[in-house]
């Protein structure tokens, strides 16, 4: 595997052919092994990258508990197949210091956006930004994030970009719980309590019975919808730190809403 740690290195040694693109955060786990597998069995070559991207965090403090594994990640990545591993820094990312920036001004301000001011404008720069940088056939996105997989095809086919947004279902722990770097965080108490949110939206109690149950079993509700056809869930639980999930479902499979 070719690690990469400069843009300009990779812009000026670029893979060509049929690649497909795996963009992380880091601290990988199943569900993001499930993209690069994909990936892998797709292309020719693949490209993966970790970058904890700053301006789609609206919290300093979430920021700085975001779990770093880039030893582990990088062992991981090469026994998968990647085949060439971008390591970018902000500097290199943002020359501009972010005065340019992608928004979307509708969609993106609901859901999570509706409670992370500017995550989403975030994520659709630094995306934006990488497959211009990387240039790929394909690039793989979970529906772990919906919203977020949602806004990314969206923004491609708007400004006509020649890459196809491929989703990936969402990988579980055994007891439901989405998958997600920031499960490192949680504390015993608050792993134990985390796979309620998969339960209850895969139940037939309605949106506000849910969120209800939630808050009684400790959680912070910022949102328990419906609308496409799915159900989304955001909760924070614990404390220290405070631990944010997301969670959806598809309506069909979550038998009859109330
Ligand atoms: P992240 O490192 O959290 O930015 O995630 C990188 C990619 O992995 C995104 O496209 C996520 O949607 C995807 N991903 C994260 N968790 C899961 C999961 N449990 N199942 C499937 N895809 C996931």
């Amino acid at each position: 595997m070719r690690i990469v740690d400069s843009v300009a290195g990779y812009i000026s040694d670029r893979p060509a052919g049929d690649i497909g693109f795996v963009p992380t955060m880091g601290a990988l786990h199943k569900g993001h092994e499930s993209l690069i597998a994909r990936s892998v069995a797709e292309s020719e070559l693949t490209v993966a990258s970790i970058y904890v991207n700053p301006t789609q965090f609206n919290n300093p403090d979430d920021l700085a508990a975001y779990p770093d594994t880039l030893v582990e990640d990088k062992a991981r990545l090469e026994s998968l197949g990647v085949d060439v591993l971008l390591l970018p820094t902000y500097s290199q990312i943002y020359p501009d210091g972010y005065r340019y920036q992608v928004e979307e001004t509708q969609f993106s301000h609901e859901l999570c956006g509706a409670h992370r001011a500017g995550h989403f404008t975030g994520v659709l720069t630094v995306v934006m930004k990488l497959l211009n940088i990387v240039r790929p056939r394909r690039a793989y996105f979970g529906e772990k994030d919906y919203q977020q997989y949602r806004l990314i095809s969206d923004m491609v086919e708007t400004f006509f970009l020649d890459v196809e947004i491929v989703p990936c279902p969402i990988v579980r722990e055994s007891d439901g719980l989405a998958l997600s770097s920031r499960n490192l965080n949680l504390d015993a108490c608050s792993r134990e309590k985390a796979p309620l949110i998969h339960q209850l939206i895969s139940s037939e109690l309605d949106n506000d019975e849910i969120a209800g149950r939630l808050k009684d079993s400790g959680f912070e509700v910022d949102y328990i919808l419906s609308r496409d056809g799915r159900r989304f869930a955001a909760a924070t639980i614990g404390r220290n730190p405070p631990v944010r999930l997301i969670d959806n479902v598809p309506l069909a499979g979550a038998g009859e809403i109330k």
